[in-house]
């Protein structure tokens, strides 16, 4: 071993907000896109980017769907914008039990934006003609303590899913095999 750090790619979307106009085309094919088969239908419940529209104040803020969380946050944010205050959690991106957002309409399952995995570029972002969306990817070092943080998130959402015994049953199955 040499030592050193590994690479990752971090993928971003930047949102210009002034230039967003609320045609919803980022909605409309992202869930196109996510749809079982894929473009049969396309429905904006479905989609991994809401943009939350308040036309007569002329603003429109694209939201991306992100984790998953089990409980509601004890701390909210409070927007005011052209001072105008938004609801509590309107521009929050957690797909959460506090309302429907990012939620499968018929699973409940949530959604999370998965930057259309196999696609050369994000869909919302090649769709929205008003260049509000720009997609963006560098490369960054990580540090061993940043992995280990990684892992124990990830171990954390499976047990949390799954329950402590059953994943200890899983590893200790999982050993035998080896
Ligand atoms: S496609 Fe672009 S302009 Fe249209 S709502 Fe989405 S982000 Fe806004
Ligand atoms: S990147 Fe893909 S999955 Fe994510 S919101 Fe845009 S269209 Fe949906």
């Amino acid at each position: 071993m040499t030592g050193e750090n590994e690479k990752k790619i971090v993928k971003t979307i930047k949102v210009d907000v002034d230039k967003c106009n609320g045609c919803r085309a980022c909605e409309v094919i992202c869930s196109a896109f996510h749809s079982e088969p894929k473009y049969s239908g396309n429905n904006p419940a479905r989609s991994r980017i809401r943009v939350i529209r308040d036309p007569l104040k002329d603003v429109y803020v694209p939201v991306y769907a992100g984790e998953y969380a089990s409980a509601e946050c004890m701390g909210r944010d409070r927007y005011v914008i052209d001072g105008k205050e938004y609801d509590e959690c309107a521009f929050c991106r957690a797909s959460c039990p506090s309302r429907d957002i990012f939620k499968e309409p018929d699973s409940g399952l949530p959604l999370k934006c998965d930057m259309c995995e196999g696609e050369d570029e994000p869909l919302c972002v090649k769709w929205c003609l008003s260049e509000a969306l720009t997609y963006e990817e560098r490369e960054e070092e990580v540090e061993e303590a940043e992995e280990q943080e990684e892992l124990e998130i990830g171990l954390e959402s499976l047990v949390d899913k799954y329950g402590l015994d059953k994943i200890m049953d899983t590893v200790a199955r999982m050993s035998v095999k080896e």
